[in-house]
């Protein structure tokens, strides 16, 4: 059975490459009846933020990828979270260091430091493998003698465990978007797997998790492929089968030049985090796709083709098409750019999706203008502008003469609609609107236009005024709709107010 997780670090909010990771996971998943796990790979302490884990739930739920096993959900294979595993990991960093395959390393820092830069000075790169590991210069169980290292330990030396990378091998690895990538064992650094505060790395912590978790795909981003011949040593270390990997292409920044970052949303004038977050620290605030009126079909739908696409012309799909057409070996290799453009016309369409009367209590529920206004009322309106709009909150600007009456007339409109014999037209509108007694939008039409073209008027010379009347602009949609809407009195009214 297909399974695969979502293991993100709850260091901050998730941004959208985050969410793009948990969609595609989610995606593989449901195409195969397969599980989506959350897993909360949180071993490194000083980077805990907090409030970080429920803000990862939060936006997956809102964006209806939810997890089939998590913290608190299913918790079949649990905890799911790394730090309430901890006594999990040190038996299996104790069974690689029993077998030879991993060691002791009691270096500190200044010490790893010196070696840098005496190497850099020699013109070489220093890497802590075969290299250098045995001849003496650094301190571990693989110089010291047996004794000797159970006496550091026991004397309460700090150390590290260090993974021993092989010398002078080639390995071949897979990956389902990039293919074959072979690796020289020698460019690799014994990475170190569990420390003596008692904490695995990620890297220790994520095989053992994948491994008992019975994870079939890691599915992840591309700064996660440097670490993918580590991986695949561990698996071969303990004995395990290694799930298959697919690393997702980086997401970058609208110009195509680099990779998109955190901070490029607030600087670029767009979101880059699905709901909104407010740094526990600072207090700082960054905006969100769903604070800032996005809907959430619309954000799915763009985030999936930021790396995958289905080979044709077709860019709207709901999740549910998606889960049907996704597919890893359509993901591309190569850098999929950021265009904010196009998540705001993806939400134009799904806004055209929406129920008038559910967008019509969201617009109400935002304007204390509309606090006394039928709801009903406000959903025949919604149906007549959402045409133009991209967010609920373009609803006001395109709609407002339907709830209050104009108080002044842009004044280029009013040059260009107001001449000579303007009032007089205008007081027989006046006439026609008073005298039209069943008040449909197909009365007004017949009855005016009626009128126009039997006096051989010219359409402009009417309508133009009466919409500046009606709206007190040249914009809006069509102005019988307007009339019909606001009803008799208030439209007799408002050409009244400008002909005065
Ligand atoms: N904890 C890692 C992250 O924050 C997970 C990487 C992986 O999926 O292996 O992205």
């Amino acid at each position: 059975k297909v399974r695969v997780r979502f293991a993100p670090s709850p260091t901050g909010p998730l941004h959208i490459g985050g969410v793009r990771t948990a969609l595609f996971n989610y995606l593989f998943a449901k195409k195969h009846n397969g599980d989506f796990v959350l897993r909360i790979e949180d071993t490194d302490q000083n980077r805990y933020v907090e409030g970080a884990e429920d803000y990862i739930v939060k936006s997956l739920n809102w964006c209806g990828i939810p997890f089939d096993e998590g913290p608190g959900k299913n918790e079949k294979f649990g905890p799911y979270r790394q730090s309430e595993r901890k006594h999990l990991y040190k038996q299996y960093a104790d069974q690689l260091i029993a077998e030879g395959k991993a060691y002791y390393a009691f270096d500190t820092s200044e010490e790893l430091d010196a070696h840098r830069k005496q190497h850099e000075a020699e013109g070489k790169t220093f890497i802590y493998n075969w290299h250098n590991r045995e001849k003496g210069r650094l301190v571990n169980s693989l110089v010291l003698s047996e004794e000797e290292t159970q006496a550091k330990i026991d004397a309460g030396d700090d150390y590290v465990v260090r993974f021993k990378s092989p010398q002078d091998e080639t390995l071949q690895l897979k990956d389902i978007i990039r293919g074959d990538i072979s690796i020289d064992t020698n460019i690799l650094d014994d990475k170190i797997l569990f420390k003596s505060d008692g904490m695995p790395t990620y890297h220790l912590a994520n095989i053992v998790d994948d491994h008992l978790m019975e994870i079939t795909h890691v599915i992840r981003g591309e700064e996660w492929l440097p670490s993918l011949a580590l991986h695949k040593l561990l698996y071969d270390a303990f004995g395990w089968e290694a799930p298959e990997f697919a690393h997702l292409p980086l997401i970058l920044k609208p110009t195509g030049k680099g990779k998109l970052s955190k901070r490029d949303g607030d600087k670029l004038g767009f979101p880059v985090f699905p709901l909104a977050w407010t740094d526990p620290k600072t207090n700082e605030v960054s905006r969100g796709y769903k604070e800032d009126g996005y809907f959430a079909e619309a954000v799915v739908n763009f985030l999936a083709f930021l790396g995958w696409n289905p080979g044709t012309e077709q860019e709207i799909f709901s999740l549910e098409q998606l889960v049907s057409d996704f597919d890893l070996a359509r993901v591309n290799k190569a850098g999929a750019r950021f265009d904010p453009d196009k998540t705001k016309w993806f939400n134009h369409h799904y806004m055209q999706q929406q129920l008038d009367l559910e967008l019509a209590t969201e617009f109400q529920a935002k304007n204390i203008l509309l606090k006394d206004i039928d709801v009903n009322y406000i959903a025949l309106v919604v149906g007549l502008i959402k045409e133009r709009a991209t967010f609920v909150s373009d609803f006001w600007e395109l709609s407002h003469f339907f709830f209050v009456s104009p108080t002044d007339y842009d004044e280029k409109a009013s040059k260009k609609a107001l001449k000579e014999g303007t009032d007089e037209i205008l007081n027989k509108v006046i006439e026609l609107v008073n005298s039209t007694e069943d008040f449909t939008v197909e009365n007004l039409q017949t009855n005016i236009k009626g009128w126009i073209t039997d006096n051989d008027i010219g359409f402009g010379k009417v309508m133009m005024p009466l919409r500046l009347a009606l709206v007190g602009a040249l914009q809006g949609p069509d102005v019988f709709d307007i009339m019909y809407m606001i009803g008799k009195a208030e439209t007799a009214k408002r050409i009244e107010a400008l002909v005065k």
